[in-house]
């Protein structure tokens, strides 16, 4: 890790330790002019943070991994919010064909290994796609999973200031935030699907389970691999 993002990281956690989303938002912006971008899935609660970010600027770039395996209603959702927030920079990053012809032809890899297939169709198109940034937000909550719970707002990360504005509120802040702001919803959320990523690999929730108890549905995998530490994310493929 360097030394000076571990340092700036620091900070950065001192300066906004009781600061709002917002302003987490708005003093990070001006923090990296130019160089930040934020990393949305589309998903049941992202529209909360688009919209704070519409608020501060709604041309900061906004990463969106289109990893060909998503519902078609994750991109109709994404066009919608798009449109509505006035977003102006929002940037569908696929994998690399080749990558893809090479290592997973017949689109199968995820029954197979679903960590590689996360690899080649989100690490690695992420890892391209935070090229030209220093820093980048996530809309992880701390209430989504123990693996979370301790998290700081700001992360040193491969080089990189990692950032959770959102990392504090509770479901019920994101519900008021949703009803104040007239939000639309993802349209799989009343079906059940309460945390949505790849189609085959996302199931409904039952009435008491976490929301993310749909996602890799009967195996020990909890996390794509975006989020986990460099030390404990699997080597990424030489393509
Ligand atoms: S979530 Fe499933 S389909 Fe999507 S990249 Fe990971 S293993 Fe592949």
């Amino acid at each position: 890790m360097s030394t000076a993002v571990a340092r700036r990281v620091e900070l950065l956690n001192k300066r906004f330790e009781n600061a709002s989303p917002l302003e987490i938002l708005k003093g990070s912006v001006a923090e990296f002019p130019g160089k930040i971008a934020l990393v949305s899935s589309f998903g049941t609660e992202s529209a909360v943070l688009l919209h704070l970010l519409a608020e501060v600027d709604p041309a900061t770039p906004v990463v969106f991994l289109d990893t060909g395996k998503l519902f078609g209603e994750t991109k109709r959702y994404r066009d919608q919010l798009t449109k509505l927030l006035g977003l102006t920079a929002v940037n569908s990053v696929a994998p690399d064909p080749a990558a893809v012809a090479a290592r997973d032809p017949r689109g199968v890899l995820w029954t197979q290994n679903p960590d590689a297939c996360c690899i080649l169709r989100k690490v690695e198109p992420l890892e391209r796609a935070l090229a030209p940034y220093e820093a980048w937000f996530t809309g992880r909550k701390a209430f989504q999973a123990t693996s979370r719970n301790a998290l700081p707002l700001f992360e040193a990360e491969g080089g990189r200031v990692k950032i959770n504005p959102i990392l504090r509120w509770t479901k019920a802040d994101l519900e008021d935030y949703f009803t104040e702001h007239d939000l639309p919803r993802h349209p799989l959320e009343a079906d059940g699907y309460l945390s949505i990523g790849c189609m085959p690999c996302t199931s409904r929730v039952e009435v008491g389970e976490d929301a993310r108890a749909g996602r890799w549905r009967g195996s020990d995998k909890i996390e794509c691999g975006i989020h986990l530490p460099a030390g404990q994310r699997p080597a990424l493929a030489e393509t």
